[in-house]
């Protein structure tokens, strides 16, 4: 948990300046929106928020965020995108990219959908090459056991998306 109420606003504005992206209002609002955000929010949820904001600014500043690295997208099954905030704070406090190297929870009850920000680096280690001393296998390198011995010696993993689909803890406790 965070300590002090973080200033969004003025992340998302630092975010943007040391962007590619012209700062501009709309990206702010829109950022800060996202970094305020628990879970993903999808365009409706973002214009929910920001009702006097004109729809394709909208639409336009969250592509431009997303396409910028400062945001990321997320399919839903409902076939809905959502976005999150693609810069997190970290637990050691300083401002860390968080690219695509994390999980996703999915809620299946009411579609909402969280980043897994925490998920064990070991999991997805991409250093193949080191055999250096007898750790376990990382979860990639089990996956890309799995891989060769289900499709055949010449398939490679690059990538491994994790999503965990269940209930979030508000559904959890309705459904008692
Ligand atoms: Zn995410
Ligand atoms: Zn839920």
């Amino acid at each position: 948990m965070k300590k002090n109420a973080p200033d969004f606003q003025s992340l998302a504005e630092e975010q943007l300046r040391s962007s590619s992206l012209r700062t501009t209002d709309a990206r702010i609002r829109v950022l800060a929106t996202l970094l305020g955000a628990r879970h993903a929010l999808s365009h409706q949820d973002v214009q929910d928020k920001l009702v006097d904001m004109d729809r394709v600014t909208l639409y336009r500043a969250l592509d431009g965020l997303t396409d910028a690295g400062l945001a990321h997208k997320i399919s839903g099954d409902d076939r809905v995108f959502r976005y999150n905030a693609g810069v997190e704070e970290t637990e050691a406090g300083h401002g860390h990219a968080h690219h695509h190297q994390h999980g996703h929870f999915k809620c299946t009850r009411c579609a909402k959908v969280f980043c897994i920000d925490n998920v064990d680096e070991k999991l997805f280690n991409t250093d193949m090459d080191s055999k250096q001393g007898n750790s376990s296998l990382t979860l990639r390198q089990q996956l890309q056991k799995i891989l060769q011995s289900t499709l055949g010696k010449g398939f490679q993993s690059h990538e491994v998306e994790l999503t965990i689909k269940g209930w979030c803890a508000e559904c959890a406790l309705q459904a008692k």
